[in-house]
């Protein structure tokens, strides 16, 4: 680990290793953020990770942590405050989608999706929040989907998760805007991710001739709309829900 300045931040990440979890982490470190990042089993995607934010010249800490057990959660978030001190802000990029049509929908994929989507943002914020209030500062990105707003066919189980994810935030920065945090989402459309590589061509093909920009959105372009929204520079913004579509809403 680096040494840090005194006024260093800290962050901590959920689903660090890949996509857009990845992408933060290491926007944030470039930033200037110390970073904490969660990830589900991918030891050797960690560690790689945990050297490239050292090389940013940041300190990092991670946890194998699953995000829809609230007690790892809890070990993360201490494990975190110890190694890196109090934390500034909060992102979380975990997620999962199992999908099916309605009728097909199995139970446990309908539940695992709850659970990790929108337990694990509940576990991450519900664990942090009581420092932050008492710091009277933070700062809190959710990333929802923007088939939480708009719905998807063959996604009731990601698309519910993912408006419950936009119905929290709002209520959150409700809650704690007089403790001076700010809480917002950044609904993505479809990004280049291995969440959607598992996609055939066929369906990204026909995605993006329904996107008015007509590509597919990168990681950096999602980790540059965190880092804006964490920082101070949006220190008027809470409560938002930025979608970061391509123009896929129009
Ligand atoms: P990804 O599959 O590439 O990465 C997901 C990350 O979450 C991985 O690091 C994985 O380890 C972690 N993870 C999964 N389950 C976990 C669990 N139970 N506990 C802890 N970590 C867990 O996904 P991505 O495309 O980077 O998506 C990141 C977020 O952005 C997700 O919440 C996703 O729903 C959302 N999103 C993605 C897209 C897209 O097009 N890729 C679009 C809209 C929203």
């Amino acid at each position: 680990m680096s040494d840090s300045p005194e006024t260093t931040k800290v962050a901590l990440v959920s689903g660090g290793t890949r996509g857009i979890g990845r992408g933060v982490v290491l926007r944030l470190a470039a930033d200037g953020y110390d970073v904490s990042f969660c990830y589900a089993s991918n030891a050797d995607a960690a560690a790689e990770l945990e050297k490239e934010v050292l090389a940013l010249g940041r300190r990092v800490f991670s946890q194998q942590a699953d995000v829809s057990d609230m007690a790892a959660v809890r070990s993360w978030v201490s494990g975190t405050e110890e190694a890196l001190g109090p934390i500034d802000a909060a992102v979380t990029s975990a997620g999962i989608t199992r999908d099916n049509p309605l009728l097909l929908m199995k139970d446990e994929d309908w539940q695992r999706v709850i659970q990790v989507n929108l337990d694990g943002v509940y576990n991450v914020c519900r664990t942090v929040i009581y420092e932050m209030m008492k710091r009277k500062s933070g700062s809190i990105v959710n990333l929802s989907s923007v088939a939480g707003v708009y719905g998807n066919a063959t996604q009731t189980n990601y698309s519910a998760s993912k408006a419950g994810i936009i119905g929290f935030t709002k209520s959150l920065a409700k809650e704690v805007g007089r403790y001076g945090i700010r809480a917002n989402v950044v609904a993505p459309g479809f990004i280049d991710t291995d969440m959607t590589s598992a996609l055939n061509e066929k369906v990204i093909e026909q995605a993006k001739n329904q996107i008015p920009l007509r590509r597919v959105g990168t990681v950096d372009e999602v980790a540059d709309l965190v880092s804006y929204l964490v920082a101070d520079r949006a220190s008027y913004i809470t409560g938002a829900v930025l979608q970061i579509d391509g123009g896929i809403h129009l």
